[in-house]
């Protein structure tokens, strides 16, 4: 089966590298640096490649040897965790580079880009996922391990409030606590602690915040400006798009920004409640992600910003109208 063959490639190879997709959020970090902590056991010495990582991870086991850029080209193997599609890989060209590709995600829309893919959308996070592969394994998930996965599984689930909890989550939490893991602690510095930036940024997109369809829809957004006022930093953003889903009423909440270095392209946050499938949404832009919780990049061509932003704004509608009821 497929984690017996991953288990060999594991084994096989000398230089092993670990990605994630780009701006990576909780369980992009958890789970690179858990799996780091995994092969380590195993006997590897992997590297770990991401794109800027929010401070607010910076507890985790492993977390200041992540590294930007490796020194090594052509490993022997590549591992890209939570990430949907190859071209949303913070260093794909290492992922294309490596003689042997593995893939471990939990995206839907995961178009299994791998030589050995195992994917499971029904596991609400991509760490849940390493649970089961590093039992499997006979890795001891130790107290190290476990903070890294429990990270991923608080913040992919919202702090356990997502309709993707399943028994297991909690099974593997009672577990970790056995192990000393406090899950008071994880989640007070994964999920509830904001940075000044990140509630100057809230401030912002609550004023700015649309109310479209009957206030089924929420709408809002920052700029790069935006950004540089607050002196935000990365991951400063993470958070603002549930602000509109948790409003009553609301099915659908939207959330743009400019994306760095390019003024024209906004990333594109959805989230719903209940019905309303924001990974087809998504989808239809090049993206995707969950069925309410999902993601895309739009690429603008009005005179100005604030054309730039209704027209995305408009494109997103035009979708969203739908499948709105
Ligand atoms: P975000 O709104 O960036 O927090 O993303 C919500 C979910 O959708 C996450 O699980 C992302 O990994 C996923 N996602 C975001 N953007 C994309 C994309 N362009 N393609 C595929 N999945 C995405
Ligand atoms: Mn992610
Ligand atoms: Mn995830």
């Amino acid at each position: 089966m497929t984690l017996d063959k991953i288990l060999e490639e594991i084994k096989d190879a000398e230089k092993i590298i670990i990605l994630a997709h780009e701006t990576p959020d909780g369980d992009a970090v958890g789970s690179c640096l858990a799996m780091k902590l995994a092969l380590e056991q195993l006997g590897k010495n992997p590297d770990v490649v991401m794109d800027k990582v929010s401070r607010n991870f910076n507890y985790l086991p492993g977390f200041d040897e992540i590294k930007v850029k490796p020194e090594i080209e052509n490993y022997d193997l590549a591992i890209s965790l939570d990430c949907a599609d190859f071209k949303r890989i913070y260093g794909s060209e290492y992922f294309d580079n490596a003689k042997n590709t593995i893939v471990i995600d939990h995206h839907g829309t995961n178009n299994m880009y791998g030589d050995f893919n195992f994917v499971n959308p029904a596991s609400p996070a991509c760490c849940q996922i390493l649970v089961g592969i590093f039992q499997y394994f006979k890795i001891e998930i130790d107290k190290e391990i476990g903070t890294c996965l429990l990270t991923g599984i608080i913040t992919d689930t919202g702090g356990f409030k997502y309709s993707g909890v399943t028994a297991e989550t909690f099974e593997f939490t009672e577990e970790i606590m056995q192990k000393g893991v406090k899950v008071y602690e994880v989640y007070k510095k994964a999920l509830d602690t904001k940075t000044k930036a990140n509630f100057e940024l809230m401030k912002k997109v609550v004023d700015r915040m649309e109310f479209l369809e009957d206030g089924k829809v929420t709408f809002t957004y920052i700029t790069n400006a935006d950004l540089l006022d607050v002196n935000a930093e990365p991951g400063d953003h993470e958070g603002l798009v549930n602000i509109g889903r948790d409003i009553e009423g609301v099915e659908v909440s939207v959330f743009i920004r400019q994306i760095e270095d390019d003024d024209k392209t906004y990333k594109i946050s959805m989230r719903s409640n209940n019905y309303v499938n924001v990974s087809d949404v998504c989808f239809v832009f090049g993206g995707g992600g969950h069925e309410k919780a999902a993601g895309a990049s739009i690429t603008a061509t009005g005179n100005t910003e604030q054309e730039d932003i209704e027209q995305v704004k408009n494109k997103v509608l035009k979708e969203i109208r739908k499948v709105i009821k």
